[in-house]
Formats: C-alpha cells, structure tokens, sequence
C-alpha cells in the first residue's frame, strides 16, 4: 500500500502462479469479424449500426410492451437485442433477423431466459408459459425461425415444451 501523487492510496498486488498450474492461452483476435470483435463487449457499448437501425425502424418503442421510454429533451431510449446472441459461443447473427427493438426490461428478460419467442412470433413467459404479448413487426423487418429456436434451446425445458 503506498499514496500516489494525487494523494490516492494505491493498493499493488505481486501475481504468483501456482505449481503446475495450466497455462491460459488468450484467445486470438479476430479483427475483421463483428461476431467475435465484440464477443468480449458489453452489451450497453455494443450499439452497432444495425442495432441502431432497429431502434430508429421502430421509433425506440419496444415490440412487446409498446413502452418507449424518454429521456430529457424528449431523447429517445430503446435496445437491440439480439435473440440468438452475438457473443461466443453462440456467434449469432449482427441482422435484423437476429433483432428486436426491446426497452431494458424485455431486452433483460429476453437474455436471462424469463421469456422466450414461438414460432409464430409470440413472446411467452418462462415461468407461466403465457403469453407476454405478440410481437409487433413493421413491414420490412421479421426475425428469423432459425433464431428464435435458437434461443429457446440455451434453456432445454422451453425447448422441450415448445417443440
Ligand atoms: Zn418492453
């Protein structure tokens, strides 16, 4: 422990490895592909250009609930969530037919698994299996089977229950 210049006490730590302990090789990086330069990335930074295109197709207001929040001077505040996630292992897809423009709560339960998406668009409780609300769509946007699966098998009892 020691105080640095600006008077801050700063706490140093001395790394030791432990006897035969396995080496961890960094994974290595890919620049060129989104999927993996962002697999490291938290979701709130990781606001890519399609994700912003989702929010503004439906005015920041949220597919399931129809909430759109706003913030001071009217700013508008909505998430792109990706149904099957960028991040590995999953590698899903940075497209709108990967997805949905959700507000924070949604977007939080969509990832935690509290709701999942039937084949014909409907987004369900995990717990009740009841319907949440179906999902609303603009014209030129849908989000893919193939996806929707997807997510519902990263938790296998909405999987089983859906198929
Ligand atoms: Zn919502």
């Amino acid at each position: 422990m020691e105080t640095g210049r600006d008077g801050f006490r700063i706490v140093r730590f001395r790394l030791d490895a432990i006897d035969n302990q396995t080496v961890v090789e960094p994974a290595p990086a890919i620049d060129h592909d989104p999927a993996f330069a962002s697999a490291v990335v938290t979701r709130r930074i990781r606001d890519t250009a399609v994700a912003r295109e989702v929010k503004e197709l439906y005015d920041f207001s949220c597919q399931i609930c129809g909430i759109g929040l706003r913030g001071f001077e009217g700013r508008k505040y909505a998430e792109g969530a990706h149904v099957r996630p960028l991040g590995r292992p999953h590698l899903g897809a940075d497209h709108l037919e990967n997805l949905l423009c959700l507000c924070p709560n949604h977007h939080t339960q969509l990832d935690i698994g509290g709701i999942w998406i039937s084949d014909d668009m409907v987004a369900m409780y995990a717990t009740s299996h009841e319907p949440v609300a179906t999902l609303s769509w603009k014209k030129r946007h849908r989000v893919n089977r193939e996806n929707v699966a997807y997510h519902r098998s990263l938790w296998p009892s909405i999987a089983e229950l859906a198929s």
